[in-house]
């Protein structure tokens, strides 16, 4: 008998994580062939999530958790969450249901015809804000246009693994995973399903703006070093142009030509101060990422578990 793995980071979601748990539960009713473990990943809540999970396992033998020492983000507790499974296959969603739980019969189909990921592509409810689907639609263009794997727009962590890719996974060491990109990067044989997201079952959104920044930049700097080169052919242009600029100084002095041009000196220190910074910062990024690697630290801290 196969067993599947459904990994659900939970932050904060204590209203949440008994609705998510019975609908998992009931899809698996259903799919009497397969065996299932929920491993459940508290990423340092703070409103009770904790005792619920305790409660939760007492009673259903099918329920695991791991509990975070405090909040290390949605990447990480999916990423522990993979590292501790033991399915066939491993299945990662969210714990508000906007992830539709029904869907895991679909997956679990095409898995069996040969795939070894399942993805699923979103399209938002009208009722989603018009700002998340915004920004989201246009994060998948711009990140397509920059970096070297492809991602679809719509991609969420809701996806089916087989074992051999999660192996894979486990053996990255990456301190600031973004799974979307390297589930992609990976290869394998890949299955895109399509799902529309419904609002959430209870709660408000554990994605505050700062969380999606930092996320958006993860994802462009851990797949691609555009950014880089874009900086060294700003710096070319720019040389070039004072090139073109040069001759018409040294003209001007010859010939004893006066040249007013305060507005347009001011106006280029700015300008050339400006684009320094914004240059200096992408290297920064860059190299923090580089000292968050070689400090070697754990990624994620487990404070407890009940496996
Ligand atoms: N989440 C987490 N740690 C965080 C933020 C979110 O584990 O720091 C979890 C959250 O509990 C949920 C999933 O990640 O299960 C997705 O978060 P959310 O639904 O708030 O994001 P949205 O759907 O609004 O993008
Ligand atoms: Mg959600």
């Amino acid at each position: 008998m196969k067993t599947i793995s459904v990994v659900i980071p939970a932050y904060n979601e204590a209203s949440n994580i008994e609705a998510v748990f019975c609908k998992v539960r009931h899809v698996f009713d259903s799919l009497a062939d397969y065996a299932f473990e929920v491993i459940f990943v508290n990423d340092g809540s703070s409103d009770g999530s904790g005792h619920m999970l305790q409660k939760l396992a007492a009673e259903n033998t099918a329920v695991k958790y791991i509990e975070f020492s405090r909040n290390f983000g949605h990447q990480l507790a999916l990423k522990a969450g993979m590292d501790h499974a033991s399915g066939d296959a491993v299945i990662s969603m969210d714990c508000d249901m906007q992830h539709p739980p029904e869907m895991i019969g679909q997956m679990i189909a095409e898995w069996e015809q040969g795939y070894d990921i399942v993805f699923t592509l979103r399209s938002y409810a009208k009722k989603a804000p018009r700002f998340k689907r915004c920004s989201s639609r246009f994060y998948y263009k711009f990140i397509n246009t920059i970096s070297d794997v492809k991602i679809e727009e719509g991609s969420a962590d809701f996806r089916l693994l087989d074992r051999s890719v999660v192996n894979v996974l486990n053996n990255i060491e990456d301190k600031e995973p973004f799974l979307r990109g390297l589930t992609r990067w990976v290869g394998f044989s890949q299955k895109a399903i399509y799902y529309t997201a419904d609002e959430r079952f209870s709660g408000e959104s554990k994605y505050s703006l700062k969380k999606m920044l930092r996320l958006a930049m993860t994802g462009i700097t851990s797949f691609s070093t555009k950014p880089l080169h874009i900086a060294v052919y700003l710096g070319f242009f720019f040389a070039a142009m004072s090139l073109l600029y040069i001759p018409y100084v040294i003209w001007s002095f010859v010939y004893d030509v006066e040249i007013s041009g305060w507005a347009s000196l001011i106006m280029t220190i700015v300008f050339f101060g400006g684009l320094q910074l914004v240059i200096l910062g992408i290297l920064g990024i860059y190299i923090g990422k580089i000292f968050k690697q070689t400090k070697n630290r754990p990624a994620y801290i487990i404070k407890n578990k009940n496996f």
